[in-house]
């Protein structure tokens, strides 16, 4: 059986933790990350109505988007209808994780299926937050172990490369070395000058994860001193984290063309424009999911038509108006595309690892917003 450990690593190596924000509490919410899965659900939001859907439909694991634990309780009382609803999780052994910031930071995550559902082209970063620097791993092995210790850096993360996994160089040669009175060899004698056919192993590895690369080695090398170099990296070869897209639409549209595209693409019963013209042809967009209301001024640096995100206040929306940016509020449950996304990515994982559970998505409207 699959654990909710062995899920949540392999999430985390698409959208590792260190991506959140500060203030987010991504991770686990509740739960045993040491359970074994039997059934898995995708939400948006962790809701009474959507812990009843798990209940119904023997769920175990619910992989959400928002973390429900953001407050915390200074009393477990259980009129309280959050409380109530940690109570049925428990009470049913459902482990709850959280990928907030995380999933909406990373490269292929939230904010470029946003882009891609309008049809963006030429996407780039709307701002940066984070960068992964690499660097490249030099580590020598004897013949025997090479499989091992390829394995434990492929496990690791060593040797990603852009869309290629498991890249590394090697080259055979002999290692020498005289072991002295108080080390133990697995080959040659206290000593005496020993030589062994080895093979160094070339790898380039995210400089965040580079204590872990070398405990994987150590685990799996047989020598007592492996030897090993890191060296630093001049070629530009890190990869860039960023807060929302910029893109461009296929063929220049009026505002209210876009706003009825946005409408029928995220099935939102309602939205609202924040401009005087809605004739204005929009050709650049920058989108933002979630709450990026407050981040406008990147849209307007950008030299954007228009910008889309949720939860804009009345005064940030005059703000908005005065700097001459057209912005389209959506609302915030436009994020719900990651549900169907993110069951694409768990399947095919799944079909990769021979995960034997079942992987559903939520049905519930969990949006608080009704128009009338
Ligand atoms: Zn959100």
């Amino acid at each position: 059986m699959t654990k909710v450990s062995e899920v949540v690593a392999r999430f985390e190596k698409f959208a590792p933790k260190w991506l959140a924000e500060k203030w987010d509490n991504v991770g686990l919410q509740l739960g045993d990350l040491n359970q074994e899965v039997h059934k898995m659900m995708i939400t948006l939001d962790v809701r009474p109505e959507v812990v009843q859907e798990a209940i119904e439909n023997n769920v175990d694991f619910i992989f959400a988007h928002h973390p429900m634990m953001f407050s915390p309780i200074k009393t477990f009382d259980l009129s309280d209808p959050q409380n109530k609803m940690y109570a049925e999780l428990i009470k049913h052994n459902i482990t709850v994780y959280a990928a907030h910031t995380n999933l909406d930071n990373t490269n292929g995550g939230m904010n470029d299926w946003l882009a891609k559902s309008l049809g963006l082209e030429n996407v780039t970063n709307l701002i940066p937050v984070h960068s992964q620097k690499n660097c490249k791993l030099v580590v020598y092995v004897p013949e025997s172990h090479v499989r091992h210790v390829l394995e434990a850096l492929e496990e690791a993360g060593a040797g990603e490369v852009g869309n290629y996994t498991g890249c590394s160089f090697t080259s055979t040669g002999l290692g020498r070395f005289i072991p002295n009175e108080s080390a133990e060899p697995v080959f040659g004698e206290v000593g005496k000058m020993q030589e062994v056919r080895e093979q160094k192993i070339e790898v380039v590895i995210p400089e965040k994860n580079k204590q872990q690369v070398i405990d994987a080695i150590l685990a799996v090398h047989p020598y007592e001193e492996v030897v090993y170099d890191i060296f630093a990296l001049e070629n530009d070869s890190s990869e860039t984290y960023a807060l929302g897209r910029v893109g461009e639409l296929p063929k220049p549209m009026t505002l209210q063309a876009c706003g009825e595209l946005c409408q029928s693409k995220f099935q939102t019963a309602g939205l609202r424009l924040i401009s005087q013209q809605k004739n204005k042809i929009i050709k650049k967009v920058a989108i933002l999911g979630g709450s990026g209301s407050k981040f406008y001024p990147a849209a307007v640096k950008k030299g954007a038509d228009l910008y889309i995100t949720g939860d804009v206040t009345y005064h940030t929306g005059h703000d908005m108006l005065a700097s001459g940016l057209s912005v389209l509020d959506p609302g915030h449950y436009i994020e719900s595309i990651c549900k169907p996304e993110m069951l694409k990515i768990f399947n095919k994982w799944s079909a990769e690892n021979d995960w034997n559970f079942d992987i559903m998505i939520s049905t519930v409207n969990t949006d608080p917003f009704i128009f009338i």
